[in-house]
């Protein structure tokens, strides 16, 4: 008896336990390490162990198939041997649809990488991918003491093809434009498009300034070819700046800009390509730092803004008519800022709409303590406003803003608009200058002969008188230049406006203008522009003198 127990366990009991113990540990996913068979047992259980193996080798198969797909090793062998079975096909139909989902997905991320980086109708890189090669290039350039240039394109009589033509012509030419700049280059440089009509060549290696000139000059013949296009033939031209990256010193968006800026050298110049130079890249550095200079002091309220005024005197008596607003500004580092320089650099940006707000709070407040004063009680005051406030939609509300908040009447105040401006947006200015005429305030038009006003667009003109420009003035002893003034004096009469003249120096030029008729005068001769706290006292003076020099000022004193 004991001996058949003995022997039942080791043909049966310890196979099968040492089984069992297989199976609980491949049953808990543990396929490594797995205890060896026993050597010995009963024939059913071999079949059985064998059985088992084939299952572990199954689910091996089957690990090595998911290690294969989770690091997305669609080339592994493993994915090519099938499993047995229903199970086995089914695991590679998940796998083939698994694998072309994946494929699928990376292709997508591949379109999308490239979309990011590539403008959609030409193929270029984009400005995002060519900032980023111009990086590359400058400090490869830096690295290895290379030359790199930029060349920036900007195409002449593009819009007008998209205009005239409609935009499938539009496209035609951005995308020959685009091949020819390919062609036209070597295929080391980057060639990208910016935008609209705007694309760029970055050479790298160039030997000199010279050799940049050539190739952007071969650029510009090349674009300058005519385009054919659905029987047409269109033509578009290049104006081209060139920058260099000196000793690799310069930021890709620093760069950018100055080879823009000198494409307006180039057009200036009517040239196919300009280069930047020193005196823009100073000019630009002095405008960038008024720009922000300005914001600030906006942002502070204005406390180094002031207004000046200078008078503007009645031509047949000298009686005092009003003030000019004149805006100074000692900026940051004390030293006063001509406003011919800072309002040009405001008007590139919104800051110039805030600086005219401030300007016309600041004088009305004035007018007001004006309207106090025994002696001054009478006169009115003349704002400049620029071209980007008159032409803005807010201007009507702000001016009627500006005048609720003090007690003075709206014919007061006379708003001066230049006639450039004018004729910019020739249709929105007179909407928006009938909109605050429409209040009771008058409008003149400032610097007048500087732009090139029609006797047509005069009498359309919103205006209440007519500021004759300085230069007219230079040098009135020339007969021609007198004739010039007595012509725009003819034609403001002609269309019914009182004329004034700006910058009247001497006695001569005053007498000349009195005899050709003009009603009123503004110049140093009477007075220069001055704070307000002056204008009482200067205004005191200026009567003496007058009864003294019977009539003929001798040039004031007063700033
Ligand atoms: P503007 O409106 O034509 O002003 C006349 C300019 O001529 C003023 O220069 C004035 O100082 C100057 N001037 C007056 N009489 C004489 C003279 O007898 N001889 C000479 N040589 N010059 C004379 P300013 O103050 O430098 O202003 C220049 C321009 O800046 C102004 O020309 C105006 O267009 C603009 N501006 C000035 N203040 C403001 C402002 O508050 N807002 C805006 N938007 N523009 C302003
Ligand atoms: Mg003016
Ligand atoms: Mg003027």
């Amino acid at each position: 008896m004991a001996v058949g127990t003995y022997l039942l366990a080791r043909a049966v009991e310890r196979p099968l336990s040492a089984l069992i113990r297989r199976t609980r540990l491949v049953g808990a996913g543990q396929l490594d390490d797995l205890p060896e068979h026993p050597s010995r047992g009963s024939s059913e259980i071999a079949a059985a162990a064998a059985a088992f193996d084939d299952v572990v080798g199954n689910l091996r198969l089957l690990e090595g198939k998911v290690r294969a797909l989770a690091s997305c090793a669609f080339d592994d062998p493993v994915l090519d041997q099938q499993l047995p079975g229903p199970l086995g096909e089914e695991l590679a139909r998940s796998v083939r649809v698994l694998s072309g989902s994946i494929h699928d997905r990376s292709e997508l991320q591949d379109r999308l990488a490239h979309q990011a980086t590539h403008d959609g109708l030409t193929g270029l890189p984009n400005r995002v991918a060519a900032i980023e090669s111009l990086a590359n290039r400058i400090a490869r350039g830096r690295r290895r003491g290379h030359l790199v240039a930029v060349a920036f394109i900007d195409l002449d009589g593009f819009t007008r093809i998209n205009d005239t033509y409609g935009h499938d012509a539009g496209d035609a030419v951005l995308r020959c434009v685009a091949d020819r700049l390919g062609e036209a280059s070597r295929d080391v440089d980057v060639v990208a498009r910016l935008g609209g009509d705007e694309y760029l060549v970055v050479f790298e290696e160039v030997s000199d300034v010279h050799a940049a000139l050539t190739a952007a000059r071969r650029i510009a013949e090349r674009v300058a070819e005519p385009i054919r296009h659905g029987g047409r033939t269109l033509r578009v031209g290049a104006s081209i700046g060139l920058a260099f990256a000196q000793d690799g010193a310069d930021e890709p968006l620093e760069l950018l800009a100055k080879a823009e800026i000198a494409v307006h050298r180039a057009r200036l110049a009517d040239e196919p390509v300009a280069l930047f130079d020193e005196a823009q890249q100073e000019a630009l550095r002095r405008r960038t730092a008024i720009e922000a200079a300005l914001r600030d002091e906006l942002a502070a309220g204005g406390p180094n803004l002031e207004l000046h005024y200078q008078p503007i005197i009645r031509a047949a008596d000298q009686s005092l008519r009003g003030f000019e607003a004149l805006i100074r500004w000692s900026g940051p580092d004390g030293a006063l800022i001509p406003p011919a320089e800072f309002i040009g650099v405001a008007e590139a940006s919104p800051l110039v709409v805030q600086l005219d707000r401030w300007v016309l709070t600041t004088a009305l407040a004035q007018l007001a303590a004006w309207h106090r004063h025994p002696a001054l009680a009478h006169v009115d005051l003349s704002v400049n406003v620029s071209g980007r406030h008159v032409l803005s939609r807010d201007f009507a509300p702000h001016v009627r803003d500006a005048l609720a908040s003090v007690d003075v009447s709206p014919e007061r105040l006379i708003i001066e608009v230049t006639e450039t401006v004018l004729l910019d947006d020739l249709i929105v200015a007179v909407e928006n200058l009938e909109e605050v005429r429409a209040m009771g305030i008058r409008v003149a038009v400032d610097d007048f002969g500087t732009g090139y006003t029609s006797l047509a667009h005069l009498r359309r003109l919103p205006m209440d008188e007519l500021k004759i420009d300085r230069s007219f003035l230079s040098d009135l002893g020339q007969p021609q230049n007198r004739d010039l003034v007595r012509t725009v004096n003819e034609l403001a009469r002609h269309v019914g406006v009182p004329t004034v003249a700006e910058g009247i120096e001497t006695a001569e030029q005053y007498a000349i203008l009195r005899e050709i008729g003009c009603d009123d005068v503004q110049g140093y001769l009477f007075g220069r522009p001055m704070p307000a706290a002056d204008t009482a006292g200067w205004w005191t003076r200026h009567q003496a003198a007058v009864r003294d020099d019977d009539g003929v000022p001798a040039p004031t004193a007063s700033r």
